[in-house]
């Protein structure tokens, strides 16, 4: 049973202490806390069903002996920030936007992370003054910068002043025109979206969205759903990434909920990403061929709102691709002829061999909406 966490949960005596963890563990759990940064918020302690084995909040936190497995394809960086950035802070992998890494702590450090070689206590907390100086200075010095995404860590972690400072200084830079928060606290830390944290966030002018990362529909709980409705009824809209995590989210009932469920809070599903090479992430990661097989089992059952790009992000710093499925095939000699597959796996040639077959008038009558579902 677990006990009611009061205050952050920094390490595994903490978390044998709350009951989240058996006590027998404890040295394991320490070879693997004193490698990679462990913290869970009370929010997402009383997630966990300590009973259940195989809960999938615990997976995403709980630190694993599995993590200590380093692969031979596994690295630190695994998506290549550190060749695309100019100055500290700064990556710049696509011409039009960058990220600006604010900080390197986040309110939990997520078992899976494709950062976690740089996040978590120890390293340095946040940009210095003058990093973010040389930092603000490079955004300013090239004006194809379009979009400025804060990450980190967690950028909301930050107080609201200084956040408020970074976005001010952003939104007067005339060529940004957006920009976006990555960000886990709406759902690992609810009670931090205050009014004035939100409108820090917001630059006179500028276009502000706030992408959250949650990874299962357990994660919208009501506290989280109503900071999320703050957020939105502020005029600040939403979107979500997900990672796909063995274990947590890797079936489609799973994965359908989630996105229901962010689609319900008025968040617009973005990425699913696969899982990146981080190091000692094997056990979380899924393959790819599983991952279109999710995809698929969305395709055509849940709604168009609820279905997000599922992405990888290149090893080696070469950006982020769609991987799929993909329902067309080139066919005929002269390719220009396309088979394509129906959410039901019936395969359709187009342009068709003989004319698309017309309604008849009771059939028409019995599907009304039809037609007008592809208006507008
Ligand atoms: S919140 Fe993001 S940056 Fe922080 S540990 Fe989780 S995945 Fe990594």
């Amino acid at each position: 049973m677990a006990r009611l966490a009061t205050k952050t949960l920094r390490g595994p005596a903490g978390l044998i202490a709350a009951g989240l963890a058996p006590s027998e563990r404890l040295a394991e759990l320490e070879r693997v806390a004193a490698r990679y940064a462990v913290s869970l918020t009370p929010e997402v302690a009383e997630l966990i069903d300590p009973a259940d084995p195989h809960d999938p909040i615990a997976r995403q936190f709980i630190p694993d002996p599995a993590e200590l497995d380093r692969r031979p394809e596994e690295h630190a960086d695994p998506i290549g920030d550190d060749s695309h950035s100019p100055v500290e802070g700064i990556v710049h992998r696509y011409p039009d936007r960058v990220l600006l890494k604010l900080v390197h702590v986040c309110p939990v450090y997520c078992r899976f992370c494709f950062r976690r070689e740089m996040v978590g206590p120890g390293r340095r907390r946040a940009l210095s003054r003058a990093a973010l100086a040389a930092a603000l200075d490079y955004i300013r010095a090239h004006p194809e910068i379009w979009e400025v995404i804060l990450t980190g860590g967690d950028p909301l972690v930050l107080a609201p002043r200084r956040l408020r400072e970074v976005v001010h200084a952003l939104g007067a830079i005339a060529h940004v025109k957006i920009i976006r928060v990555h960000s886990r606290v709406p759902v690992v830390a609810p009670d931090r979206m205050t009014a004035e944290l939100i409108r820090a966030l917001k630059a006179p002018g500028k276009a502000t969205y706030v992408v959250l990362h949650a990874n299962h529909p357990r994660e919208l709980s009501a506290r989280a759903r109503a900071a999320c409705a703050r957020v939105v009824d502020a005029g600040i809209p939403m979107l979500s990434q997900t990672v796909l995590v063995r274990g947590v989210n890797d079936d489609p009932a799973t994965l359908g909920g989630l996105m229901r469920s962010l689609v319900e809070c008025r968040i617009k599903p973005y990425y699913l990403h696969h899982g990146d090479l981080a190091p000692g992430t094997a056990h979380l990661r899924t393959t790819i061929a599983a991952g279109q097989a999710l995809m698929r089992a969305l395709h055509g059952r849940a709604s168009g709102l609820c279905q997000p790009t599922y992405v990888l992000d290149i090893p080696g710093g070469h950006g982020k691709s769609s991987i799929g499925p993909c329902y067309l095939e080139r066919v005929g000699s002269a390719g220009d002829r396309v088979a394509i597959e129906d959410f039901n796996g019936r395969r359709h040639l187009y342009p068709p061999s003989s004319p698309t077959p017309t309604r008849s008038p009771d059939e028409a009558q019995r599907n009304p909406g039809e037609r007008r579902e592809r208006s507008g």
